[in-house]
């Protein structure tokens, strides 16, 4: 264990958004202090941490001197360039390293990463011309889903190919040539498992979220889920063997989709705090940032018992209006982001309704 940071030592989060906020917030009580490095001002990250450089992801300079400031650097969002990470890499350690990053960043490496160990995923083809979409779409049929590999979020990026779509028009609207086509999977449910791994490679992974999408964004998380036993196994096994084959020392997201027969296929995956982790900030012994903050640090994992069935909303846009509302419903629990304004489409914040029995 001599790796473990000693309280009072920095943790450098890249990015400055809510989930930097919230990992800052759970450092606190665990006595590490945050460096946040974002190029937005006033982030919601930086209204909580000690320190913040203001800079762009691609600024040599600033970014030495974050490394020359922290003990360990972290990242909140994975859109950040692969080589920042490695030449950061070189000065001070990065949590989870570059190969995590690489293979979340791209949905081909993704899912081949995905297959490789062992765990199922929808049939899918990568796809760099229109005439590499036709020939998969002939091969994996329709109803399919088109997305590009790169910097796709919240259903951004992505068409779906039905019986009527006209293949030249659907690649055209893509504006990439770096494309996968995905079988449309005729899901029961989307769940999501959250796993932390430490430097000692001890890992939990979390129960089991059920997620409900609205416009593509995340709307609400259910804890428990609705799912048989063995499906609740199977997700966070596979969840576990994804961060051992990865090395990880950090948290990984994973995005699931349930079968009508109880199968699990992996749709996605994220190497830092998520969304549909929100819940465990009241429903769960351990919540997700503290178990993150937890891992990069080195300190022994936390565990990860239900406290309280939970469901978490999104507060999306105009829903956050509704704070003194919130505020005053009892086993509400609301968390708010710092956002000056509320776009629509916007995560604001979020509320976790515990079921106190
Ligand atoms: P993603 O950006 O991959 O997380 O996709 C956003 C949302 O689109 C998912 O949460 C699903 O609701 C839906 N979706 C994505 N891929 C598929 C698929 N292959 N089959 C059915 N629905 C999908």
């Amino acid at each position: 264990m001599s790796d473990v940071l000693a309280p009072g030592a920095v943790i450098g989060i890249i990015g400055g958004g809510q989930l930097g906020r919230m990992t800052a917030l759970a450092a606190a009580p665990l006595g590490y202090r945050c460096h946040i490095y974002t190029p937005e001002k006033d982030s919601p990250a930086s209204q909580v941490a000690e320190k913040t450089t203001v800079a762009a992801y691609e600024d040599e300079k600033a970014l030495t001197e974050f490394a020359a400031s922290v003990d360990v650097i972290t990242y909140e969002f994975e859109n950040i360039p692969v080589d920042t990470v490695q030449r950061l890499s070189e000065l001070v350690p990065v949590r989870p390293s570059q190969s995590v990053l690489a293979v979340s960043q791209h949905r081909v490496a993704e899912k081949d990463f995905a297959r490789d160990s062992g765990a199922q995923t929808a049939p899918y083809r990568h796809v760099t011309s229109l005439d590499q979409l036709q020939e998969a779409v002939a091969d994996i049929g329709r109803p399919a889903v088109l997305k590009t590999c790169r910097f796709g979020y919240d259903g951004k990026g992505q068409v779906k190919i039905m019986d009527e779509t006209d293949l030249a028009a659907a690649w055209a609207s893509l504006k990439s040539d770096d494309a996968v086509l995905e079988g449309f999977v005729s899901f029961d449910k989307e769940i999501s498992v959250i796993v932390a791994r430490s430097l000692d490679g001890s890992c939990t992974a979390f129960p089991v979220a059920q997620n409900h999408h609205v416009d593509h964004i995340l709307s609400t998380s259910t804890v428990p889920a609705a799912i048989s036993e063995a499906t609740e196994q199977t997700a966070r096994t596979t969840a576990v063997a994804l961060a051992e084959r990865l090395d990880l020392v950090g948290l990984l997201a994973v995005e699931m989709f349930v079968t009508g027969d109880g199968g699990v296929l992996v749709n996605e995956v994220a190497p830092r705090p998520h969304n549909s982790g929100h819940w465990t900030q009241d429903g769960c012994v351990t919540s997700q940032f503290e178990q993150f903050v937890r891992a990069v640090t080195g300190l022994p994992l936390g565990p990860v018992d239900i406290l309280f069935p939970t469901v978490m909303q999104n507060l999306i846009g105009s829903d956050v209006d509704q704070w003194k509302a919130l505020a005053a419903e009892p086993h509400a629990k609301l968390h708010l982001y710092g956002k000056a304004e509320a776009r629509p489409g916007r995560k604001m914040g979020h509320v976790n309704r515990i079921s106190v029995s």
